[in-house]
């Protein structure tokens, strides 16, 4: 258990930010004159000197050391999805044979990693290895502090070469510029003179699971690939819904509670927790922050709750769907828009003015959302994912946008021209001097819709518990970009600003509000009506990808400055390789699980009923219900050892498969499948084994057991 709090003696200001080198402490620290320019630099008024960045180096190194720092790490996320670190020393010899401690300006700006085992996709070949890190200003450093040392961690972007991004995080700095940009202009073009940035937000609510480490240890499914490929549910699952918002366990309640200081101590916000729907599920969401922060943010919450979980003798499963059965886990991804002034620009107000704007953006987003569907999609595609999106739990894999009935009827009214409407204390005059008054608590509720406003921001739903919400937000960001840019053009070259902003929404809610629904999410109909309205339904990962290297994405991607066509084929390529190997990991699991744990143990359990059947029958007892179970037996075990060698067959054909396209599509076409049939001769004999008798702890272990 962790030495360094005692939680009773610290109260939590004390502990808040303890690790951060946030812009507080740089306040503190650093010369007034250094200070200043470096939030110029952040703010992206300024670039970084050599200086500036030697000041900042120094400072930064003084109180990493005083914190008990040795070694530092530009701290990055390659396309895995996962952050990266190297680790120096701050050590630097002297001439005596002793060494001090240095930090300089260029070793804080430039790192430069051996790239050449992380996934680039073609953007670089392996003798070219060479990748650089660049500090990223505007995310605070802090300190990784744990009992094997402290080390300091520089937020930081990997680029190749060449400067293409070969991370999730440079994308995401451009597509926050790109929407600071087109807001801007549109916000300038109506008037706005007190606004200087536009700041895409996001607060991510994170689900994960916890099972026991010792039960997870004899798991080699969960130890491999994050999910049981094999178990089948016991009498109680999910139904009784005591789960949800239920008390927290005491033991998970100190995991909680841990959890919490430590994110605090680096920074992270970290504001909600509780019971999830299904059994051992659980969330944490922190408080929102600038898109790019939340998610090295969200990176640090992942890694922590896996870190401190095994502190208390657990494992945190980050997968999108641990069990079969219940509900799997999502992050649901919160974003908006503020300014530096303190403007959300997807809230309403209470001055016809301000839901004039905000009006106009709910329609930029629609009109991006119904525009980009696919695309958006894409942001949530991953293996692990498509036991989610269309499963019955989870927002459906056709993209919609949730309203609730007010606003809907508001913007419905705007669009039809309808000189007014009105509903309850919703008095709407649609004359272009008098906008539109909106009532406050806009949004009733929707959980199956995988696009919800929700008040004063919308909550995008599909995104999977294990992803990086970077694509996510780079994608939504580029999108809003777009329309943003096309209302810009508009409104700037108009006369009449109020009379343009109101044709802008009229025109474009009205051609895209075949992407709202305000309806069960869940409910068969929809995906009916879904496909009557033309919305696209792309079930798999295989599938949604395709979009990344669609001409209308590319054309998107390079106006905006935000990814060439070669970093979107890139990522094609990194993606579909990815869902590949998960899945050939998980059927190479299921093989041997079934060969080494499965059938030996069904085939001596058989064996035992058939011989306790031969010895009944020697004293002329009733032997039937052994031999009937052991007959049983033997025949699961019989088709499970065809499944398996069946998987074993289309699994070679799936690896020898030229191409990633060819080869994802025989595995999601051809192995997938026959994992789903070897996995139903298997869970059956789980049933017909004893207890003792079974190799893996069962999902009545791993769900109800903590
Ligand atoms: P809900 O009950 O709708 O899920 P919460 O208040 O619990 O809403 O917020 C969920 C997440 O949304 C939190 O991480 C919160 O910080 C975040 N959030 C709130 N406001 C914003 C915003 N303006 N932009 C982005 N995220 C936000
Ligand atoms: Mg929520």
């Amino acid at each position: 258990m962790n030495s360094c709090i005692d939680f009773s003696q610290t109260p939590v200001t004390s502990v808040f930010g303890i690790n951060s080198f946030s812009n507080a402490v740089m306040r503190e620290r650093l010369p007034k004159n250094v200070f200043r320019e470096l939030l110029e630099v952040q703010s992206g008024d300024k670039e970084l000197t050599l200086e500036v960045a030697e000041v900042v180096a120094g400072a930064m190194k003084d109180w990493a050391i005083e914190k008990g720092a040795t070694h530092y790490t530009h701290w990055f996320q390659p396309l895995t999805g996962l952050t990266a670190e190297k680790h120096e020393s701050f050590i630097a010899p002297t001439a005596e044979g002793k060494v001090l401690m240095e930090f300089s300006g260029k070793e804080l700006i430039k790192g430069e990693p051996d790239a050449s085992s992380f996934p680039s996709g073609g953007l670089r070949a392996t003798f070219e290895a060479r990748g650089y890190t660049a500090w990223d200003t505007t995310s605070p450093a802090f300190l990784k502090q744990d009992p094997t040392g402290t080390t300091l961690c520089i937020p930081t972007a990997f680029v190749g070469y060449y400067g293409h991004a070969l991370d999730k995080k440079v994308p995401l700095l451009k597509a926050m510029a790109a929407i600071n940009r087109q807001a801007m202009r549109v916000l300038r073009a109506l008037g706005n003179t007190a606004s200087t940035r536009v700041i895409s937000t996001m607060g991510p609510e994170q689900e994960y699971f916890l099972v026991d480490k010792a039960l997870f240890d004899r798991r080699p499914d969960l130890l491999l690939t994050g999910r049981t490929v094999f178990g089948s549910m016991p009498a109680k699952g999910q139904e009784m819904e005591d789960h949800y918002y239920g008390a927290i366990k005491e033991r998970v309640a100190l995991f909680m509670r841990e959890l919490n200081y430590e994110l605090w101590k680096v920074g992270v916000a970290a504001k909600t927790q509780h019971n999830e729907v299904a059994p051992n599920q659980f969330e944490l969401a922190p408080i929102y922050a600038s898109s790019n922060v939340a998610a090295d943010a969200n990176q640090l919450v992942m890694e922590t709750i896996q870190k401190v979980a095994r502190r208390h003798g657990m494992e945190a499963l980050l997968h999108e769907k641990p069990f079969a059965g219940v509900n799997g886990s999502g992050k649901h991804n919160n974003w908006s828009l503020a300014t530096d002034d303190g403007l959300n620009l997807l809230e309403p107000g209470d001055d016809p003015s301000a839901n004039a704007r905000f009006l106009l953006f709910a329609a930029a987003v629609v009109a991006a959302v119904d525009r980009y569907a696919t695309l958006i999609r894409s942001a949530a595609a991953t293996a692990g994912n498509d036991h989610r999106l269309g499963a019955n739990e989870a927002p459906p894999a056709i993209i919609s946008i949730f309203f609730g009935s007010v606003l809907s009827d508001v913007l419905d009214a705007l669009a039809d021209g309808k000189a007014a409407a009105s509903r309850g204390d919703l008095r709407m005059q649609l004359g272009v001097t008098s906008l539109p008054s909106l009532p406050l608590d806009l949004s009733d509720r929707n959980r199956t819709s995988p696009f919800a406003f929700t008040g004063n921001k919308f909550e995008f739903r599909m995104v999977g518990s294990s992803q990086s919400i970077a694509t996510a937000n780079t994608y939504l960001n580029t999108a809003v970009s777009q329309v943003l840019a096309e209302f810009a053009d508009r409104l700037e070259a108009a006369a009449d600003k109020a009379g343009t902003m109101q044709a802008l929404i009229k025109e474009y809610y009205g051609r895209h509000r075949r992407v709202v629904f305000n309806g069960n999410g869940y409910a068969e109909d929809w995906v009916a009506e879904a496909a009557r309205r033309g919305l696209p339904n792309i079930r798999s990962t295989v599938d949604a990808l395709a979009v990344l290297v669609q001409p209308a994405t590319v054309e998107l991607f390079e106006t905006h400055l935000v990814l060439t066509r070669a970093e979107l084929e890139s990522r094609y390529h990194i993606y579909l390789e990815k869902y590949s190997k998960q899945i050939n990991i998980e059927a190479g699991v299921m093989i041997d699980m079934v060969r080494r744990q499965v059938f030996p143990a069904g085939t001596a359990f058989a064996g035992s009923l058939a011989q306790a059947a031969g010895s009944l029958a020697a004293i002329g007892a009733i032997s039937a219900p052994q031999e009937k179970r052991a007959k049983r037996l033997a025949e699961l075990l019989q088709e499970s050892v065809d499944e398996a060698d069946r998987l074993e067959r289309v699994l070679a054909e799936a690896q020898e498969t030229a191409g990633e396209l060819a080869r994802a599509k025989l595995f999601l076409d051809k192995v997938v499948p026959q994992m789903v049939a070897l996995r139903a001769r298997v869970d059956p004999l789980e049933k017909l084994v004893a207890k003792d008798a079974w190799p893996l702890p069962t999902y009545e272990d791993l769900l109800f057991r903590l």
